[in-house]
């Protein structure tokens, strides 16, 4: 690039014929250089302040300015406090005024007339130090253009990455919304479907009963058998919408709690009256241990009475000819007092891998399973978040093909009071 060899040359001297045999001199001898003229201290500012000077030959001896005063007001400049400057004096002047030009920080001190060996030499060294320099330079801006193009790439680089991340926890959050507002609308439709559902299932219930009584007393046997394979079916239907309501209402949070002060004997009488045929179906033993009759609670009683119908209600069902055993024992938890119902039972057992997932709504044991035995796999999912809301849980364990053990514990005092909807 011939911009970047080529060099400005500055020639301050009072008298123009000096400048005129310098130049010729200069141009004559040296490649690459351009020669600016000046004929006062003031001039060669004012050359400064408009052209970039690689370079400056600056006569002592001068009218109004000398080159010592020049020299000083060049180095006041920021841009020109490394520009070489070579002074030129009379030789008679000579030791004293080198003195001083040194001093003021000039590069090299030569005396008049003009060795032109001497000052062409010292000259070609000056400019090869100054491309020399020159060079480095620019070697050092483009390092450092480099070094500002990658930081601002790696800045750019980091940003979009932000701006990415933020997008994508955008379109987590908006997914998690969506998704919790499809399973609040799905819940909600359930909770409506399963209402409207059991008007008509209880209208059928009601009539095949009034049918098989009237059909009785007429003494129609055959038809009474037919209707109550009706009654039984609705019966059943009307369990599982019941327990499919029941979960909407807890995922809805539109669950109440009615607490109640009761005579835990009254209450167990009656739960063993309806469980009882269950049991027998099967051939089972229900064996009851351990509990006293006159304990009072202080909890929801449908509640309670649901959650033990269920595991009752499954021990019967996955147990043939075996033993079901229901112990209740006062237990002392902290300063409280606490009911553990457990109920044993002989039967087919469960898999550990499924008693990890048995109290998750929708979840039965295997397809097979249901086939054979029924049921929506709602039950304990209800009946652990029943235990929950009267302020206790339920757990399971169980060994396959020996049997299982579902204990339910209750504190006697519920946190709730009387009527408080749980959410
Ligand atoms: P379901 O209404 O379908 O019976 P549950 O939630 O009450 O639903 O029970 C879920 C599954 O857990 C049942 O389908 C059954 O496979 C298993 N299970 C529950 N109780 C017992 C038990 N006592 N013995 C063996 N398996 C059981």
């Amino acid at each position: 690039m011939p911009e970047d060899i080529s060099l400005n040359i500055l020639i301050v001297d009072d008298n123009p014929n000096n400048i005129f045999s310098l130049r010729n001199l200069l141009e004559d001898n040296i490649e690459n250089i351009t020669i600016f003229e000046a004929v006062s201290g003031m001039v060669a500012l004012n050359t400064l302040v408009k052209i970039p000077i690689d370079l400056i030959v600056l006569d002592v001896q001068m009218p109004e300015m000398d080159g010592f005063e020049t020299a000083q007001l060049i180095r006041s400049r920021k841009k020109n406090r490394q520009t070489p400057i070579i002074f030129l004096s009379a030789a008679y002047k000579s030791e004293q005024f080198q003195k001083q030009g040194y001093a003021l920080g000039a590069t090299d001190y030569l005396t008049k007339p003009i060795d032109s060996i001497q000052l062409l030499s010292h000259m070609r060294l000056y400019i090869r130090f100054i491309l020399q320099e020159r060079e480095y330079n620019r070697d050092l801006e483009n390092r450092i253009l480099e070094r500002t193009q990658a930081l601002r790439e790696a800045n750019k680089k980091m940003r979009e990455e932000a701006f990415e991340r933020e997008k994508a926890q955008q379109a987590v959050e908006w997914a998690k919304n969506n998704a919790e507002a499809a399973n609040m609308a799905k819940t909600q439709f359930l909770a409506n479907m399963s209402h409207e559902l059991r008007t008509p299932l209880n209208a059928i219930l009601g009539y095949s009963e009034i049918l098989k009584e009237e059909l009785s007393e007429e003494g129609q046997i055959e038809h009474c058998e037919d209707l109550g394979h009706i009654y039984q079916a609705g019966q059943h239907l009307l369990t599982l919408i019941s327990d499919i309501l029941e979960i909407s209402k807890i995922e809805t949070g539109q669950i109440e709690v009615n607490v109640e002060t009761f005579f835990l004997k009254d209450f167990l009488e009656k739960i063993i009256k309806t469980i009882k045929p269950f049991a027998d179906k099967n051939n089972n033993t229900l064996e009851i241990n351990h509990y006293e009759p006159s304990i009072q609670l202080h909890s929801d009683p449908a509640k309670l009475r649901h959650i033990l119908q269920n595991i009752l209600c499954n021990a019967s069902k996955f147990t043939h000819d075996g033993i079901i055993k229901w112990t209740i024992s006062c237990v002392q938890v902290d300063d409280s007092e606490w009911l553990f119902f457990s109920i044993e039972d002989t039967g087919i057992g469960i898999e550990p891998q499924q008693q990890a997932i048995i109290f998750d709504a929708f979840n039965q044991v295997d397809n097979s399973t249901t086939r054979k035995y029924g049921g929506t796999g709602l039950g304990l999912a209800i009946s652990k978040q029943f235990a929950h809301l009267l302020g206790g849980d339920l757990d399971v364990s169980s060994q396959p093909g020996e049997g299982s053990k579902f204990t339910l514990k209750l504190p006697m005092q519920s946190p709730f009071n009387h009527q408080e909807k749980a959410s």
